[in-house]
């Protein structure tokens, strides 16, 4: 822990502090976006002078472009332990994976009221399932619902982008498979943590992000089940999206391709595939043994720290849950998360985030309807970020609630 585990672009960069001190920069919004990988701005900074179009050109440029397209969709395939009919959509991102998959489910969608909105609003007119409070009887939950009446398709998260907390995948794949329902993971926050072998975890969709992978570059994925892809009409239609396309009477009539082409309309994005499948070869060559441990290191560092100080309270969707991913989301008795955040940023060059992190019903759920503050870890963290950061949390908070205490003596007085 003493040192970071992969080499993360930027990292420990000075910053200027609001009282004018310069201080070696803290990284711990790993959640929100990680910082790049040295490998994967290598691997772009190789492929960026080729620049063509990629599936529309003759040129050698975009033979080029063209096949290191598609090798980054076979990486990213294999690092998804994905089936050899299963199909991997490049999209922008997590978001547009979901929206995409949502117009391709025919049926009924049950979700869990816990989501990412990402994960809850492309779903905003099927079933939602109110959490309970623990994970067992949330189960026990789906588990009536799904009997209740038939669904097509069970949407959750793989770990909570709130309080980190892994949810149990095979039983959730085994409980929509007993009812005849497939089921979709939002990975957003889970595969930069964790390994995520669709095929052996029952998975049929994962979606997720390359921002949060390490590869910071608008494109994501979406990955599983060809058939309900290949029958959908695209929601984004255009070029390279099609067979054949004709002008009948005064309508157009198309053809659309298979799957995923049918899905990438317009000229796709090679250097977000490529940084994809640089991130997936990079994380694969560290291991994901290496990246669990160390996630554990630091995660036990930051709850064991926090909890340690007077006033904080961790939020947890669940008495019985186990497992989580490097995600730690806290309030203060008498501390703004908002102004934590900022103090933490200006004064300390330490970077979390605060707020309701696009997932409402779940603050509200958990009790913190007006946000908390979100420490999220990664590959570049160590042990000395974590300590720095508990030590400023405890600064902050103390000088924060004397500015409240001296705030409002002065206006009672
Ligand atoms: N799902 C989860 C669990 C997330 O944490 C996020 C990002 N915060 C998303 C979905 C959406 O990801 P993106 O903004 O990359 O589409």
């Amino acid at each position: 822990l003493q040192r970071p585990i992969a080499s993360v672009h930027g990292r420990g960069r000075q910053v200027t502090c609001a009282d004018g001190r310069t201080t070696r920069s803290i990284d711990l919004d790993y959640a929100a976006s990680a910082p790049a990988l040295d490998a994967v701005v290598d691997r772009v900074r190789e492929v960026l002078p080729h620049c063509a179009s990629v599936h529309r050109g003759a040129g050698h440029k975009s033979q080029f472009c063209t096949r290191e397209y598609e090798s980054a969709r076979n990486t990213v395939h294999r690092f998804c332990g994905a089936d050899s009919d299963d199909v991997v959509v490049f999209t922008r991102n997590t978001t547009d994976a979901l929206n995409l998959l949502a117009r391709c489910v025919p049926g009924d969608t049950v979700v869990l009221d816990i989501e990412h909105h990402a994960n809850l609003l492309p779903w905003r007119n099927r079933r939602v399932v109110r959490s309970a409070d623990s994970v067992e009887e949330t189960l026990i939950r789906l588990d009536d619902e799904l009997a209740s009446r038939p669904a097509a398709l069970l949407a959750v998260t793989g770990a909570s982008n709130v309080t980190g907390e892994v949810l149990p995948l095979d039983r959730l794949a085994d409980l929509a498979h007993r009812h005849g329902a497939r089921i979709l993971v939002d990975g957003a926050q889970l595969v930069p943590h964790r390994a995520v072998d669709i095929t052996a975890a029952g998975i049929d969709y994962l979606a997720f992000s390359g921002h949060k992978l390490y590869a910071p570059f608008g494109a994501g994925v979406l990955v599983g089940r060809r058939d309900w892809l290949d029958v959908a009409e695209p929601y984004l239609a255009g070029g390279g999206a099609t067979r054949r396309v004709s002008v009948l009477g005064a309508s157009v009539d198309i053809d659309w391709a298979p799957s995923p082409a049918r899905h990438e309309a317009g000229t796709p994005n090679l250097l977000g595939a490529v940084a994809i499948a640089a991130a997936c070869d990079e994380i694969g060559a560290i291991g994901h043994g290496a990246i669990a441990a160390h996630d554990q290191e630091c995660t036990d560092a930051l709850l064991g720290g926090l909890t340690a100080l007077a006033g904080v309270s961790v939020l947890r969707l669940w008495s019985d849950s186990t497992d989580i991913v490097g995600i730690v989301s806290f309030t203060v008795d008498g501390v703004d998360a908002g102004a934590l955040a900022t103090a933490l940023a200006d004064d300390h060059g330490i970077a979390v985030r605060a707020g309701k992190f696009c997932a409402h019903p779940l603050l509200s759920r958990v009790g913190a309807a007006d946000g908390a503050v979100r420490a999220s870890i990664g590959l570049g963290t160590t042990a000395d970020d974590v300590d720095r950061f508990v030590e400023a949390v405890r600064v902050t908070c103390l000088s924060l609630r004397d500015r409240v205490t001296t705030g409002s003596l002065a206006s009672a007085s």
